[in-house]
């Protein structure tokens, strides 16, 4: 049995390893043991490191709804990262944003297709809390955070992205690339190889009161067409919280989860009685019975919490991981359980 100072030198010797920038630094990790809450999820790798940044906020009893900013802030704040102003752009050069943000209470904010604003999260959250609005998208979300005082970062491509476009560009093709991460490498895999092309990170947090939230942040499909929306910054879709159930998200071709209204529809399925394991399975099931053969072309990868503070998450295909972190188990990174055998 490793002891628990052993298991915290192994957790940040591993995190070290996968920390990328300045956002992983002088981070504790978690020391108080609060049985079950708080907790946070997150996908992906990307997800350990923001979910410290989730964790300074549940760990002083912060609210889940300032955790869940905070967390995927620290992954929209990294320059070569998969997310935020990091991203690859569309397939004319430039990064376009989606985000959206829910808390206890079924209030939601989101931003659609933003450029040049390196925290879209906070902007989605401005939108909730200041406007009579869901959802801003284009130019109209751009002057509505101009207004609320976020910056205009210049426009332009981080040196990963502006490679990755360049490469893109001897083809021009747009294929989904069926992506796999382990602790920190990506291969992708399928159709097309080179580029990695999700961008995505979305975070579930369960607060020391027991209330849940969530937010999704993302460039979108790699070099996809000027003004396409996928799942991440539809409220239902990339994202979906009901406090007396639970809450859900998705990463993976955006295209596939709003064919089913993914997290919602997750959530709904854990109102049935379904675990968040197996309610996102289910969800995966119902993508795959309708893509048929074209199945294995994609991705899609649901992560869930039960308001009872159990998680649990599903992909069509291996390679997917999500990250925990709660005052019991500390951080730990879970390869998900997937359909495709
Ligand atoms: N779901 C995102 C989208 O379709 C991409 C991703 O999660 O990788 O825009």
């Amino acid at each position: 049995m490793p002891t628990r100072r052993k298991f915290l030198t192994t957790s940040a010797a591993s995190l070290a390893a996968l920390a990328v920038g300045p956002s992983a630094e002088a981070v504790a990790l978690p020391t108080r043991p609060v049985v079950g809450k708080p907790l946070v999820i997150s996908t992906w790798d990307t997800g350990l490191v923001a979910n410290l940044g989730a964790w300074k906020v549940l760990s002083k009893g912060g609210r889940a709804l300032d955790a869940v900013e905070a967390g995927v802030m620290v992954t929209e704040a990294e320059q070569n990262c998969c997310v935020g102003l990091g991203g690859n752009p569309d397939r004319d050069g430039i990064v376009t944003l989606d985000a959206c943000i829910m808390d206890e209470q079924f209030n939601c904010g989101s931003v659609a297709a933003l450029e040049r604003i390196k925290h879209p999260i906070s902007v989605a959250r401005r939108v909730m809390e200041r406007t009579p609005h869901v959802m801003l998208v284009g130019e109209g979300a751009q002057q509505f955070a101009v207004a609320q005082g976020f910056p205009l970062e210049p426009q332009q491509l981080s040196p990963d992205a502006e490679k990755a476009y360049r490469e893109w560009l001897k083809t021009s093709q747009y294929k989904p690339i069926v992506n796999i991460e382990n602790s920190g490498s990506k291969k992708p895999v399928g159709p097309v190889g080179g580029a990695n092309n999700h961008d995505t990170i979305a975070m579930l947090a369960q607060d020391a009161r027991g209330n849940l939230s969530g937010s999704c942040t993302t460039s979108g499909m790699g070099f996809k067409m000027r003004g396409r929306l996928g799942d991440s910054p539809l409220i239902g879709s990339g994202l979906y919280v009901d406090n007396a159930v639970g809450a859900a998200a998705a990463t993976g071709q955006g295209e596939d989860v709003i064919r089913i209204a993914g997290a919602h529809t997750v959530v709904e399925l854990m109102r049935q009685g379904l675990a968040p394991k197996a309610a996102c399975k289910a969800a995966v099931e119902r993508i795959a019975k309708i893509k048929g053969a074209k199945a294995r072309d994609i991705q899609v990868c649901f992560i869930a919490v039960s308001s009872q503070g159990q998680h649990g998450a599903f992909a069509l295909q291996k390679g997917f991981s999500y990250a925990v972190c709660d005052a019991q188990n500390q951080q730990q990174l879970i390869q998900a359980d997937y359909l495709l055998r």
